[in-house]
C-alpha cells in the first residue's frame, strides 16, 4: 500500500478562477495547507476534453438534480419552471451539457496535488458545490456566492472557482486524462 502522503487529487481552477486572477491565491492556498504540487499547465481545454473529464453515469447526473431540486425547494422556486421539467436525470444532463461549454469557453489551470489524504484535503480547501452553501475559509466560500437558482434561470453553469477530484477514484481517472505519467514531478518539500 502507497504511504498515505502519496496520495495524488486533480484540481482545475475553472474559466472564472484564472479570469478574476485566483490563480496564485488558489495555488497558496495548496501549499500552505502543506500539499505538494506535482503537475500545473494552463491550457485551453476541447469540449471534448471536457466531456470525457465529467462523470456520464447516470448516478451522477441524478445527485447533480438532486443538489439542484434541494436549493430550488429550500427557496420556495419550482424547478420544473426554470428546469423544463423535473426529472433528476434530466435536469443532470442539462447542467452536464452547460458545464461542459462552459469549461471549453477560456483557458484553466489543471494542478496535480500530493499529499496526506489529499483528495479530502483539497476537497475540503474548496468546499461546497454551491458558492451559497460554501463555508467561509473555504476557496468557493471565500471568493464566490454564485447558486443553482440564479446560474440556471441564466441557462449557465455555476461559477464555483475551481475543481477537485470527489474520490480516489475519480482523482485516477481524472490524472490519467489531463497529464501523461512524464509530466508528474517527484520532489521533496523543504519540511521533509
Ligand atoms: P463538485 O464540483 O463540487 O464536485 P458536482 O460534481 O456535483 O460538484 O458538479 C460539477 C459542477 O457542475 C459544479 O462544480 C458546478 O460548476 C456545476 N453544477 C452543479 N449543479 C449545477 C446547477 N444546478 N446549475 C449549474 N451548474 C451546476
Ligand atoms: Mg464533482
Amino acid at each position: 500500500m502507497n504511504h498515505p502522503k502519496k496520495e495524488r487529487t486533480l484540481l482545475l481552477i475553472k474559466p472564472d478562477g484564472v479570469r478574476r486572477g485566483l490563480t496564485g491565491e488558489v495555488l497558496r492556498r495548496l501549499e500552505q495547507r502543506g500539499l505538494k504540487i506535482i503537475a500545473l499547465q494552463m491550457v485551453k481545454p476541447s469540449a471534448e476534453q471536457m466531456d470525457n473529464h465529467y462523470p456520464k453515469d447516470e448516478e451522477w447526473l441524478k445527485r447533480i438534480g438532486e443538489k439542484t431540486t434541494a436549493t430550488f425547494e429550500k427557496y420556495g422556486r419550482d424547478v420544473t419552471e426554470t428546469m423544463g421539467t423535473s426529472d433528476l436525470l434530466k435536469i443532470g444532463q442539462e447542467v452536464r451539457k452547460w458545464l461542459v461549454v462552459y469549461m471549453a469557453s477560456a483557458p484553466i489551470v489543471k494542478v496535480i496535488v500530493e499529499g496526506i489524504h489529499a483528495v479530502d484535503m483539497v476537497r475540503k480547501l474548496v468546499g461546497n458545490t454551491f458558492p451559497y452553501q460554501a463555508e467561509v475559509g473555504t476557496i468557493r466560500g471565500d471568493f464566490s456566492i454564485d447558486s443553482p437558482i440564479a446560474a440556471n434561470l441564466d441557462k449557465r453553469s455555476i461559477f464555483n472557482i475551481a475543481h477537485a477530484s470527489e474520490n480516489p477514484q475519480e482523482a485516477t481517472h481524472e490524472i490519467a486524462h489531463w497529464f501523461t505519467p512524464a509530466e508528474l514531478h517527484e520532489y521533496d518539500r523543504s519540511v521533509e
